[in-house]
């Protein structure tokens, strides 16, 4: 007889004790053993997720209780990944709703509840970190039933189970007073308030990939819900995807997720969530199904992207410093095997073969990604983000719109709806006033927020959350004011020298640091006037210059700074572009050499 189970996708703010939770959770089912590690984590988060505040990638689990089996699936907390959550969501039938005892609900979390409320879920509540000292679970409770309420839940959406847990002891309780028990009862509730999944075992085979995976020795893994049917090691399946359908191959390896890994399984029925390796050519949304009786299930519904970026293979004269991947064939293939696992992302083929123009869900979107390959070892130069128009009926450019959810203490409000102004946002609602913090709606023109994100953060001293969700394309919201000066550009190969970088900083702000190699064509500061302006930022003091060789030493740079890429991106101009290798970033010009370069003005020495 087949395990009896149940599917659901924990939902939570990052930091709010997911991890914790999970670990606690299989600690109750016996899943770690003495000898195992305890701090070892279940869903534990790339380091880049937790430097951004947010979860990237759905990833999964499952637990043991009581003979049954409880599938949980992670959810990314974020809007841009809006493709990622209805995926997730779709493999699941109830929701486990996670949320800091202190800081309450975050508008991160707010978007993916939306998107599981739509999906009707049931949903369980537990409110976290109740021993912390400024826990407030009685408050954070109301306001989580006037997030359901905003959101348009129906009545009976309301009256779900709710605990409140110290997930570092593993303890829960059912009133913020009551009595502490061991987390036993948290999974008797998921049990009893989810319901086991109705596919039908008889029907045919129909499994629905939702996600992909790469495994050395297997190659490409579907993961995904048996929808109908089922599959064992061995059988023939054949794939309906978006051209049709191919196979019959052999499923040559079947595993399910347990605990910390995945298990090799023999078959598995209708209900679970399997990972099938069999076909190398499958896509997200596809069908794998029985040759006998192929039935294709609806395609996954993906948001569109709404912002493209020009990424190119980078062919400035410190390429392949990095001993890294550089070569178009190489970016290329990079790009294709992300499309296989990111829904969202497009990729199309530019007039140049060393060209790409890829787009996304926003510049968080690509900004990871860029961020992932660097990681990885690629080198490359990426051009200015872009909005992505379209038309309507009638001929009117649309561009895409997006509500934008923001918390900030009151004392910020000015200081958020004085950024937001000129980059076209429109106030549509405030609310929160008196309680020390505000909660601000906006909506605005995806292309006003492009290099918003780190404005917002320094505004706010780190203090707001900003999440945004995509609101549809509407009419063209007219010219928004874009970076107006110049770039200051290396005429010259070299090093900066402390020499020049002194005499140019009353030109503007310079980005490289005495010591710094540059190249003809770099960009090493923004000019404080519109246009470019050519400099020698290599020149050396000459010997008869006076001053002392120690004030040289010890000269301090007001303006320097480093470059970050999601600023890099919003600063950068049409000819300009991003250069990013494993060990740096840099900014350029598209055409390095200053005689290409139409508009330049006449150059300075220093
Ligand atoms: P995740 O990002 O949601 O996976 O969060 P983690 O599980 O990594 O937890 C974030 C931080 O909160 C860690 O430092 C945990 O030790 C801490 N934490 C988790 N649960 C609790 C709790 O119940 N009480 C307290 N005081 N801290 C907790």
């Amino acid at each position: 007889m087949t395990q009896p189970l149940r599917n659901a996708a924990i939902v939570a703010h990052v930091d709010h004790g997911k991890t914790t939770l999970v670990d606690a959770l299989l600690r109750v089912s016996g899943a770690f053993h003495a000898k195992q590690a305890v701090a070892e984590r279940a869903m534990d988060n790339m380091d880049l997720e937790r430097e951004r505040g947010i979860t990237i990638l759905a990833k999964a689990t499952a637990i043991e209780h009581r003979d049954h089996r409880i599938n949980l699936v992670d959810t990314p907390g974020h809007a841009d990944f809006g493709g990622e959550v209805e995926r997730s969501l779709s493999l699941i039938d109830g929701i486990l709703l996670l949320v800091d005892a202190a800081e309450g609900v975050l508008p991160q979390t707010r978007f993916v509840l939306s998107k599981a409320l739509a999906r009707r879920l049931p949903c369980v509540l537990v409110i976290n970190k109740i021993d912390r000292k400024d826990a407030r679970a009685a408050e954070v409770l109301d306001e989580v039933y006037d997030l359901f309420i905003d959101l348009g839940a129906e009545d009976d959406a309301l009256e779900f189970p709710v605990f409140f847990t110290d997930a570092r002891k593993g303890l829960c309780r059912t009133s913020p007073d009551g009595e502490d028990s061991d987390l036993a009862p948290l999974l008797d509730t998921l049990l009893e308030h989810f319901p086991a999944p109705e596919d039908d075992p008889a029907g045919p085979l129909q499994f629905h990939v939702t996600s992909l995976d790469h495994c050395e020795y297997l190659g490409r893994l579907s993961v995904g819900r048996v929808r109908s049917g089922r599959l064992a090691v061995g059988d023939p399946i054949v794939r309906l995807g978006r051209e049709g359908q191919t196979g019959p191959v052999r499923i040559a390896a079947l595993q399910r997720y347990s605990a910390l890994k995945r298990t090799s399984i023999e078959e598995a029925s209708a209900g679970d969530i399997v990972i099938v390796t069999g076909f190398d050519e499958v896509e997200i949304g596809d069908t794998l199904a029985s040759p006998d009786d192929p039935q294709e299930l609806p395609r996954l519904h993906v948001d569109e992207p709404t912002i493209a970026a020009l990424f190119r293979v980078n062919d400035s004269p410190f390429s392949g410093r990095d001993d890294s991947r550089v070569t178009s064939r190489e970016l290329k293939a990079r790009l294709e095997n992300e499309l296989l696992k990111d829904v969202s992302l497009r990729v199309e083929a530019t007039e140049t073969a060393d060209a790409f123009s890829v787009s996304g869900r926003g510049e968080l979107h690509l900004g990871i990604l860029i961020e992932r390959m660097r990681r990885e070892g690629y080198e490359l130069c990426i051009g200015r983000p872009e909005v992505l128009t379209k038309e309507d009926e009638n001929g009117k450019l649309l561009e895409p719109f997006e509500t934008v959810l923001i918390d900030v203490p009151e004392d910020l409000v000015g200081t958020v709806t004085g950024g937001l102004g000129p980059r076209k946002g429109q106030l549509i609602g405030m609310t929160g006033a008196g309680s020390g913090r505000t909660r601000l709606e906006f909506e605005i023109p995806s292309r006003g927020l492009i290099g918003y994100r780190d404005e917002f953060l320094t505004a706010t001293r780190g203090e707001g959350i900003l999440n945004r969700l995509y609101a549809g394309h509407r009419p063209w919201a007219g010219d928004i004011p874009q970076r107006k000066s110049g770039a200051l550009v290396a005429d010259r190969p070299g090093k900066a020298t402390t020499y020049a970088i002194e005499a140019l900083q009353e030109r503007g702000k310079l980005f490289v640091r005495p010591g710094d190699e540059v190249y003809e064509g770099m960009i090493v500061g923004e000019n404080a006037r519109e246009d470019d302006l050519d400099v020698n930022i290599t020149k050396e003091k000459k010997l008869t210059n006076m001053r002392s060789s120690t004030k040289d030493a010890t000269t301090t740079l007001s303006a320097s700074h480093g470059i970050e890429l999601e600023p890099a991106l919003a600063w950068i101009k049409n000819d300009e572009l991003v250069e990013v290798s494993p060990s740096s970033l840099r900014l350029r010009k598209r055409f390095l050499k200053m005689a290409d370069r139409p508009k330049r003005k006449k150059k300075v020495t220093t």
